[in-house]
């Protein structure tokens, strides 16, 4: 069976609790979710193409045609010893019922070059990756209403995993795909390479059902990782309104206790020429997302019932500045991409964010900006 026939987002399958699933074997599991499973090679199946979409861990993602559909797919393929592959290849068809989650239509096991492997058909996102459409924009500029759909959008992935006791925890632009070359078209997360499940241990039985779970009966540590995804929505949202990302992270130093309290303090700035119209509940949102204290920040639940992101129609639509600022320094959305992505690993690895206010900064891009700023004779504002 292949994922291509079926509607995977019955309302029937809406319901299968990952916990419950993830007990049976891989072909079990995606037959429930209607994917389809096969040992036979891809090729058999599929076209490969040489149009490489993008770059991930083991190699490129590349456009794939359904030999008998003539359907576009994008394969994956995700080696058998790299991180815990199988729950990779589970979470994500599992979140493939989400219409904001990237579709997983075929799952093949087989070898690639001398390596034991999964490879992953999924639907294909011709639209690219969010902040390269961002950048690429060059007609028309986005507006505040747009960033509050693109972020409504992000938050209805991550709350129907959050939902399910699930937290992503690799939240980051390149992972978030549009579906067409259009504004209007769907934007999707998906690489769920350190995605985890995060039920209490003596709760993972299979008749329990996490998606009723109460968020206190989780641990801090639980806790901790799927607030982590709403830190990382903040990020992307402070940088999707103007452009350059909120604050850097410190490359592993240690930092110093009063460091420490600034930052809990929301010492983070909204520079005036990029904020100064943008709408009060837009930068509350923000700094909501961005307490540093995991036990103050807001969650999902919370974050998608703000009025920024439940009246989409009433926020205001502000042009932003920041495509033209993401192309005036082309190396800056780079260096934002390297600093979300120590951040992630940060946030991974332990529960102490390490990172630096703008203020105090060693960053070569902010050094930049602040540059750019002595030159233009204005001193960098705080607020
Ligand atoms: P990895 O887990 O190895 O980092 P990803 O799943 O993040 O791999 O994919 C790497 C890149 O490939 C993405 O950032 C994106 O640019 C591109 N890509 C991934 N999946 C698709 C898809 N379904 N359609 C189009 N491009 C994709």
């Amino acid at each position: 069976m292949s994922g291509w026939g079926m509607d995977q987002r019955s309302a029937n399958q809406q319901n299968i609790q990952f916990n419950h699933l993830s007990q049976k074997d891989l072909p079990t599991f995606l037959q429930a979710l209607g994917i389809g499973f096969s040992k036979n090679t891809v090729t058999e199946d599929y076209q490969l193409t040489r149009e490489k979409l993008g770059t991930g861990i083991n190699g490129s993602v590349v456009k794939v045609i359904h030999r008998q559909t003539g359907a576009e797919g994008a394969l994956k393929i995700i080696i058998k010893e790299s991180r815990n592959s199988e729950l990779e290849v589970k979470l994500h068809a599992y979140a493939s019922q989400c219409e904001n989650v990237v579709r997983i239509l075929d799952v093949y096991e087989n070898i690639y070059r001398q390596r034991p492997c999964y490879l992953l058909i999924m639907e294909c996102m011709p639209g690219g990756e969010l902040f390269d459409r961002i950048q690429n924009t060059t007609q028309t500029k986005i507006t505040e209403r747009d960033a509050a759909d693109i972020m409504r959008q992000i938050g209805n992935a991550v709350m129907f995993l959050h939902r399910r006791n699930i937290a992503h925890r690799d939240l980051k632009p390149e992972n978030l795909l549009y579906s067409e070359r259009n504004f209007q078209s769907l934007l999707k997360l998906t690489d769920f390479g350190f995605a985890k499940e995060v039920t209490q241990k003596g709760l993972e039985t299979p008749c329990f059902t996490p998606y009723y779970a109460a968020p206190e009966v989780l641990n801090e540590k639980q806790r901790y990782d799927m607030s982590c995804d709403v830190w990382s929505m903040g990020v992307i949202m402070y940088v999707l309104l103007c452009g350059y990302p909120p604050f850097y992270s410190d490359h592993g130093f240690s930092i110093s206790p009063g460091m420490k309290k600034r930052i809990r303090q929301g010492e983070y700035t909204f520079p005036d020429k990029e904020w100064k119209n943008i709408s009060l509940t837009a930068k509350d949102l923000i700094k909501r997302m961005l307490t540093v204290d995991v036990n103050k920040r807001i969650d999902i639940y919370e974050f998608m019932n703000s009025p920024w992101v439940a009246n989409v129609r009433e926020v205001p639509s502000t042009p932003l500045f920041t495509s033209a600022n993401m192309m005036e320094d082309p190396d800056c959305y780079r260096e934002t991409q390297r600093e979300m992505e120590s951040a992630l690993q940060t946030m991974r690895v332990d529960n102490k964010v390490k990172i630096r206010d703008v203020k105090h900064s060693k960053n070569r891009l902010i050094e930049r900006r602040k540059q750019k700023k002595m030159e233009a004779g204005a001193a960098p504002q705080q607020k």
